[in-house]
């Protein structure tokens, strides 16, 4: 079913979760672990990141480095097919453009078609860890706008083969993201904002936010996204802090405000599992507004920890049965 289906439905659960693949050679078991520990909250659907190349380097001899690309988190699509068969949840792989050329996406679209999963998630993606900046390939994307396009197009039918002849229209609901604090390489707001716009013009059906802890700026993003004519669903993403480094680690990464309360109260924790309880007060008390506002859905950023966000679902939705 596709995405914008599930959220119209007046029934649907209201938590919804995002998975990261588990680094290359571990087994897909934890993301069992984790949708089995999740599962009674009956999510919406499930997302599941795409991880770019990054490049390592091996001493292959005294002084002598060889630089090596490698994806250390392969698998978005197999965990996608995975989790559809096995809990039956509706997935939604990222698919991004960094990295690939615009036929290799071709490619990866008729994989998932041909498995049935039906929603994507279109982003540009990040830059390489390395390199700072990003770079499209030379046959690639430069941006996810142009993804939405080449998505589009597909589900009319038209592949990047003109000669091809009677093609099969794929089905795709398309997802992209939207940053409530605007996204750090646009000049200002309002130019972000006409690209969002964009992106949903282009025929993006939802929009899933960067994480926020401030409410405020959610709800004010959501006001001008309104005014300037986007009227998809914009489900806020959440993202309980669990550390003290990450007061520094989340604005530096995601480029996010981090108030100044929830700041106070995990300098003043004294123990680890003080500052855990912190950040999992602070998210539950931003899911309950958020639901009292009547969001979609509540969009859970896990990033490999499965406890802090059952343990907000179990507060703010209790337990559901599967
Ligand atoms: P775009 O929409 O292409 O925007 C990028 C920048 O360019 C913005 O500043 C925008 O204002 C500007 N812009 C947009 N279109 C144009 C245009 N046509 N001309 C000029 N400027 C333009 N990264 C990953 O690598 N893997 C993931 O799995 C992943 N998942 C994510 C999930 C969510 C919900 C979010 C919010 C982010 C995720 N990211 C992921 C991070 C994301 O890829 C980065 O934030 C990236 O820098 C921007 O992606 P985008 O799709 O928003 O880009």
């Amino acid at each position: 079913m596709n995405i914008t289906e599930i959220l119209s439905d007046p029934a649907h659960s209201r938590f919804s979760m995002e998975l990261l693949p588990p680094l290359k050679g571990q087994h897909i078991d934890s993301i069992y672990r984790t949708m089995d520990a999740l599962m009674p909250f009956n999510p919406a659907f499930v997302d599941v990141t795409y991880h770019r190349e990054e490049y390592v380097y091996r001493e292959v001899g005294p002084g002598l480095l060889q630089k090596r690309t490698v994806r250390k988190r392969p698998g978005t699509v197999g965990i996608c097919a995975a989790l559809l068969n096995r809990y039956e949840v509706e997935t939604v792989p990222h698919i991004i453009c960094g990295g690939f050329s615009v036929e290799e996406t071709e490619n990866a679209l008729i994989d998932l078609d041909f498995v049935g999963v039906t929603n994507v998630l279109a982003l540009r993606g990040d830059a390489i860890r390395s390199e700072g900046r990003f770079k499209p390939e030379a046959d690639g994307h430069p941006y996810a706008l142009d993804l939405v396009h080449q998505i589009v197009d597909l589900n009319k039918g038209i592949y990047l083969d003109p000669d091809l002849r009677n093609s099969t229209a794929t089905n795709f609901c398309i997802g992209v993201a939207g940053y409530p604090e605007k996204h750090f390489e646009a000049p200002n707001p309002d130019s972000d904002l006409r690209w969002l716009k964009q992106k949903v013009d282009a025929g993006a059906e939802y929009i899933i936010t960067q994480m926020f802890f401030d409410n405020e700026r959610y709800f004010a993003f959501v006001d001008r996204c309104r005014e300037a004519g986007i009227n998809v669903p914009i489900i806020p993403g959440l993202k309980p802090l669990t550390t003290a480094s990450q007061l520094s680690v989340l604005p530096q990464v995601f480029h996010v405000d981090l108030p100044e309360q929830l700041v106070k109260s995990v300098e003043g924790a004294k123990t680890r599992d003080q500052v855990k309880k912190a950040g999992i007060d602070w998210c539950t008390a931003q899911a309950e507004e958020l639901l009292d506002r009547g969001v979609p859905t509540l969009h859970f950023y896990t990033m490999g920890k499965v406890d802090p966000t059952a343990e907000i679902a179990r507060r703010v939705l209790g337990t559901v049965s599967a």
